[in-house]
């Protein structure tokens, strides 16, 4: 990870401690590096800088409004997926005209919500939402953008739970009946067809899938011109994968150039969605280990996060490097899972691990930026974790206070009033 060091064996992100941190705002608690979100954002700017792409950041990586509004200065667009989420890119002052709204399941509340902000486009993943969008479009009176979201039926080779590109997925239209829904599309008076996008998976470390997507998305394209639709925007989804471990992310000038080439001479804007290339690495878990509880079979590093903290281990057996905040010389290095006070037997964080430790040391969870605190739950009755920025000039701003427990309970009313 960039910006992340040890000074005198003592680990520094941005420039900053993180004992210090830990000691100011208390763990668990997430900590991002500014300078990293914008060294991420400015890689896409640049590498397809040819294209002058719109770049909409999908939120739901990590909606943190510091992130949000980081990311709107730096000229960036939004992919949101519910109203919660463009309430939360409007509150970060995004432009909505470059927000572009994902998702299989949006209610007639949450398109009215999109209507009336004026949104870029409504990513639209089965006729019947098109059906519905042209009604509320028309009680409205007004007329909805809307491009389709195509499932290209190619392969992603990541994890079945974040690949969405195949015929079995949940997501997206199928391509063989693609251009016959466009034609209904088309049809619908109160909506304007203007684009089309797909998204088929996260943490793609090889290109050759998207390029495929690409081009069966770009032969559609074609067929739908010479039927008179003529599309505006082609948009290419999410972003590609980054280094948890061993990865090795693919050259973007390279993803970038091969998608220029494809789209020279086309009067097609291209947009696309990254979320987890962007925060990914900008990011780390904070925590101490409370206990060590060492068996004959296992050793265990039980530290105050948690699967509600960080859930990616436990959803995807998903791998996070794990590495001491303090680095000890003569402590002996030892085999342990590291895991979460919560009761459940998939509460870990990282297994098998090689690590020199004892209680109450910190340990930081690394490329926690991307899915970490947006998957945060309450289960156990934990609240959530601070949230600190540390800015360009290393110092380090709260941006999520620690969830208190009156506020996690104050939804809540007791059958019985106590007097
Ligand atoms: C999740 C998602 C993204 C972001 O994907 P990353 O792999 O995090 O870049 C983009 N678009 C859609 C529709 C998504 O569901």
């Amino acid at each position: 990870m960039s910006q992340l060091d040890y000074h005198n064996d003592t680990l520094t992100f941005g420039g900053q401690a993180l004992t210090a941190i830990a000691e100011r705002f208390g763990t668990p608690c997430y900590v991002y590096a500014e300078r990293v979100l914008t060294e991420a954002y400015t890689a896409y700017r640049d590498a397809f800088a040819s294209l002058d792409p719109l770049i909409c950041y999908a939120v739901k990586a990590n909606g943190n409004l510091s992130i949000l509004q980081h990311f709107a200065r730096l000229g960036a667009g939004f992919d949101i997926v519910s109203g919660g989420e463009l309430a939360r890119v409007l509150a970060a002052g995004a432009d909505a005209a470059k927000v572009v709204f994902s998702g299989v399941g949006k209610t007639a509340d949450e398109m009215r919500m999109g209507l009336e902000a004026g949104i870029h486009c409504f990513n639209v993943e089965s006729v019947n939402e098109l059906v519905r969008l042209n009604q509320v479009a028309g009680e409205m009176g007004r007329r909805a953008p809307v491009s389709l979201r195509v499932n290209p039926d190619v392969d992603a080779q990541t994890h079945p739970y974040i690949s969405t590109g195949l015929k079995d997925n949940k997501f997206g239209i199928a391509f063989d009946t693609a251009f016959d829904v466009y034609r209904e599309a088309a049809a619908l008076p109160h909506l304007d067809v203007v684009g089309i996008d797909c998204h088929i998976g996260s943490q793609l470390t090889d290109v050759t899938p998207l390029i495929d997507a690409l081009d069966r998305l770009l032969a559609l394209v074609d067929r739908l011109a010479e039927a008179g639709i003529v599309l505006r925007h082609l948009d290419i989804g999410g972003g590609v994968g980054i280094r948890y471990t061993d990865e090795t992310p693919p050259d973007l000038q390279g993803y970038a150039d091969a998608v220029a080439q494809r789209l020279a001479g086309r009067p097609l804007r291209l947009v696309m969605e990254p979320g987890r290339s962007l925060v990914g690495n900008a990011g780390v878990l904070l925590t101490r280990v409370e206990y060590l509880k060492l068996g004959e079979a296992k050793n265990f590093a039980i530290v105050d996060a948690a699967m509600n903290d960080l859930l990616r281990p436990s959803l995807y057996a998903a791998y996070h490097q794990i590495v001491p905040v303090v680095r000890h010389a003569h402590l002996p290095p030892m085999k342990v899972d590291v895991v979460g006070p919560v009761c459940e037997s998939s509460d870990f964080l990282g297994k098998d691990r090689t690590l020199a430790v004892k209680e109450g040391d910190l340990l930081a969870v690394l490329s926690a930026g991307a899915y970490g605190s947006t998957m945060a739950s309450n289960y156990n009755t934990r609240p959530r974790a601070a949230e600190v920025l540390i800015g360009v000039d290393g110092q380090p701003r709260l941006v999520r206070a620690r969830e208190t427990l009156e506020a996690l309970l104050a939804n809540e009313r007791a059958l019985l009033e106590t007097h």
